[in-house]
């Protein structure tokens, strides 16, 4: 039935068998074939629906994801198989969208996954851009930016016909709603809308990432994030989100006018949830269209504040926007007026300056908009909103207690496990039956085998199939040798200093100094890191360099390398990272204390089986209470004490450094063979940060990383022990599931 529609797509599209199409075509084939089977399935409608605005939306490629929630993953891979053809390489002819940066966006393509899948009415509402955030490589070990462009003629884009105004002070330009299926498991449908500028012109990017800034018209929807380290940059993202918000708004109310609902209750119809501070301005944007459709200011106030719901997702301060109401005044001057009648109505409610929304130099606080005029703040793992209710929120804590929740966050089944590690879930299918795919809790049965022999010996094998697939992988594609019998240890996340991957390159000198002092490690060791660096974060980009001459270093050295190595992915994505997370031995989750506000990558790690090396920061925690102490390994100073040193100003990494154990190792960054290898400015940089700034202490934490690492790799060597590790982490995992993060969204804020 399938195969022989499939082999008339092939005749009436190429005039041949599906047996003698290439990749390319088989690709487009399947692309056809899926796109028809989600236009015969039903939209999700109710009266009341959801609209989750994002920035970014990190989706990842979506074949077989849509394969796998259509129920047809197997009969395809049967029939490509039957013709010469795996899914893997067929999907590789897919490119991958670059619509996000990191955990946030990964988070929003997880959440449009479920709410599909549990059957709420829900779209998300975002940008098309074209080259994405940007293509990493590495040119002399450092990190280069390029363009990533992924729009195809034939994809699962679709355009549509709805066509905005967008109005800024000097000019108006159109933007054009493109829409994406988003499939729940064996359901129905929602969409993604991303929005683009009709004028967008790709030529205008001259070298590598850098285009003029100033030429709205044509750069509005070209990259994500870009560049906002001058004044043109931060221009050009308060372009950009009023350009995203002002689409969505327009496209929210059309449709309401369209349904004849009465706006007045706007509420009723529609719950819009903010995703981090980029969306905010939608709320400025909405109370002005419902003012411009004749209804009271302070009325459209009270409306859309019952409607708009915010997320927060850090408490780093760089996180937590400010724009100069200069900006607006200059920019979008028609919101002016709503930004200062928001501003007397939130000091009438606290005369305290940590809430206004403008503060005393005339900076707009986006996130004070966002808590002050809507209903619900989440946090994002219970660590993170107890520190947004006692530190950084506090006083907006005490003004709207009922408002704040915690939401803590999750990933997609459908992606993180079944699509990327069949075996694994093919193998608890037979195991455990299949109710865990429905219903993430039932996980758990798999304890009922923590002590069979033959089960912990089959998921070992699986996780050994998985190193050698990556093995194979990186080989092919990036030309990276690993040694598969050794114990993968991976950290792949965007490359901050609160992540510390800085922190690992001092593991990794550590344990190359030992072996050049004789030491030989039982099984070897690759420690793998995938990160990208934005491009304008210099000290970022110098740790990226650090590790790359690492990497050099030792894979030159004869004495060293059977033992040690350190592998550096390019262009860390979520392709990648499906390859990635079943094959790791060990997560690392090493963020200072209190700075990671959940992390999503540890839960994938665990739902495929590692074993988490981590601090007690985001949902670490959470996993910690899940697996009991035996199945993770915690180490460092807890966020009590790190608040504490932040508030009392006494850490001083110069103290630190003078101890013995770590001097020699932060001092080997700029040693002779690392110089050789590397650019002395970079590793300067580095080090010098190290010793005499260290904002997020890495000399605090290292001695006890370094011993309980050490512990770790020592207790691998015991494999039955290490393998009921493995099981427990899987069969906890389930508290990670989307679907329960969205069940609680639900139940909670949006009560669709
Ligand atoms: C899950 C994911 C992230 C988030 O990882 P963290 O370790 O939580 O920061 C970032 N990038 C990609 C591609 C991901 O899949």
């Amino acid at each position: 039935m399938l195969e022989q529609e499939l082999e008339s797509l092939a005749t009436t599209t190429y005039q041949k068998k599906l047996a003698d199409c290439t990749l390319q075509e088989v690709y487009v084939i399947l692309l056809n074939y899926v796109k028809k089977q989600i236009d015969d399935k039903p939209k999700i409608e109710r009266k009341k629906k959801l609209y989750y605005v994002s920035a970014e939306f990190l989706i990842g490629k979506m074949l077989s994801n849509h394969l796998i929630n259509l129920g047809i993953d197997q009969q395809v891979r049967q029939i490509l198989e039957k013709n010469g053809f795996s899914l893997a390489e067929v999907e590789e002819i897919e490119l991958e969208p670059s619509l996000g940066n990191g955990g946030l966006g990964r988070l929003a393509a997880c959440f449009l996954d479920s709410i599909a899948t549990l059957d709420l009415p829900g779209d998300g509402m975002g940008l098309l851009y074209h080259f994405g955030l940007f293509e990493q490589k590495y040119e002399n070990y450092k990190q280069c930016e390029y363009p990533n462009p992924w729009i195809q003629n034939q994809s699962w884009l679709n355009r549509s016909q709805h066509v905005y105004d967008i109005q800024f002070k000097n000019q108006t330009v159109q933007s054009r709603m493109y829409e994406l299926d988003v499939l729940g498991y064996h359901g129905k449908k929602n969409t993604l809308r991303l929005f683009d500028l009709e004028t967008v012109d790709e030529s205008l990017v001259k070298e590598g990432i850098d285009f003029d800034k100033t030429a709205i018209e044509k750069n509005l929807t070209l990259f994500l994030y870009p560049d906002d380290s001058d004044e043109d940059g931060k221009k050009l993202r308060v372009y950009q989100q009023y350009f995203m918000v002002s689409s969505s708004a327009q496209y929210i109310i059309e449709t309401l006018k369209q349904n004849h609902c009465d706006l007045r209750k706007l509420n009723e119809y529609v719950t819009i949830q903010i995703n981090d501070t980029h969306p905010v301005m939608i709320i400025l944007e909405l109370i002005r269209l419902l003012h411009k459709e004749g209804i009271i200011l302070k009325e459209a106030i009270s409306i859309v504040s019952q409607t708009c719901a915010y997320t927060n997702h850090t408490i780093l301060a760089e996180a937590l926007e400010t724009w100069p109401l200069s900006y607006f005044e200059e920019i979008v001057p028609q919101l002016v007026y709503i930004i200062e009648a928001l501003d007397a109505i939130a000091d009438q409610r606290s005369s305290l300056e940590t809430t206004a929304i403008i503060d005393a130099k005339g900076n707009v606080h986006m996130a004070a908009i966002a808590i002050h005029f809507g209903y619900s703040i989440n946090g994002v793992a219970a660590l993170h909103t107890h520190i947004l209710e006692t530190e950084e929120l506090k006083d907006f804590y005490q003004l709207y207690p009922t408002h704040f929740s915690n939401k803590t966050n999750g990933i997609t089944f459908r992606r993180w496990l079944l699509g990327c590690n069949r075996e694994l879930s093919t193998y608890l299918d037979k195991l455990i039956g299949e109710e865990y795919k429905n219903n993430a809790k039932y996980l758990e049965k798999l304890l009922d085998y923590q002590n069979n022999q033959d089960v912990l010996n089959q998921i070992r094998s699986i996780k050994q199939l998985k190193k050698q697939e990556l093995v194979t992988y990186l080989k092919e594609k990036q030309n990276l040798v690993i040694n598969e019998n050794s114990i993968f240890d991976i950290q792949v996340k965007r490359l901050h200093e609160y992540k510390r991957q800085q922190l690992n390159v001092l593991y990794i000198i550590y344990q190359y100094l030992k072996i050049k002092g004789g030491y030989r490690p039982q099984k070897p060791l690759t420690i793998i890191f995938g990160a990208k660096a934005a491009p304008a974060y210099v000290l970022a980009k110098d740790i990226i360099h650090t590790i790359l001459c690492l990497q050099k270093l030792i894979q030159d050295d004869l004495e060293v390398n059977p033992y040690l190595s350190v592998v550096m992915v390019e262009n860390y994505n979520v392709t990648l990272g499906e390859k990635l997370f079943p094959a790791a031995d060990i997560s690392e989750q090493i963020s200072l204390a209190s700075k990671e506000a959940s992390g999503t990558g540890n839960m994938k790690f665990m739902l495929n089986g590692a074993v988490t090396l981590g601090t007690d920061d985001g949902a670490n925690i959470e996993i910690h209470d899940l697996v009991g102490d035996d199945a993770i390994y915690i180490f460092g100073k807890k966020s009590e004490e790190v608040i504490a040193h932040y508030k009392n100003e006494d850490y001083h990494a110069q103290e630190y450094y003078q101890d013995e154990m770590i001097q020699p190792l932060v001092d080997f960054i700029i040693s002779q063979p690392m110089l050789e290898i590397g650019d002395k400015k970079s590793l300067k940089n580095l080090y010098d940060n190290l010793v005499k700034k260290d904002y997020f202490m890495t000399l605090l934490d290292v001695k006890d990383y370094i011993h309980t690492k050490d512990r770790m790799l020592q207790d691998y060597l015991d494999q039955d022990s290490w393998s009921k590790k493995m099981l427990v982490n899987i069969a906890k995992a389930g508290y990670f599931s989307s679907d329960r993060v969205i069940k609680q969204y639900n139940d909670d804020i949006w009560k669709l």
